[in-house]
């Protein structure tokens, strides 16, 4: 893990420690906003890096928000993921 927010928010899904200058930090937050903020912010990515930067940078969002997404299910004790 990079930083002990993101340590602790590997096993808690609405952790919202967040730091400044951790890579992992950036992308989480991401993963953790809205729909429509997650697009503005695509959007920003893809305007302020490379093609492949911007794809690769996404695709480590994407599978974040997965994470949380699954880590949240498992904690609600049900089956409806
Ligand atoms: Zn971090």
């Amino acid at each position: 893990m990079t930083c002990t927010d993101c340590a602790r928010a590997a096993t808690t899904w609405n952790w919202h420690g967040y730091r400044n200058g951790c890579p992992d930090c950036q992308v989480r937050a991401i993963a953790q906003s809205p729909r429509h903020l997650r697009e503005l912010r695509y959007d920003q990515i893809r305007r302020s890096l490379s093609e492949a930067d911007a794809l690769a940078l996404i695709d480590r969002v994407r599978e974040e928000h997965k994470r949380i997404k699954a880590l949240k299910g498992n904690n609600d004790g049900q089956a409806h993921h």
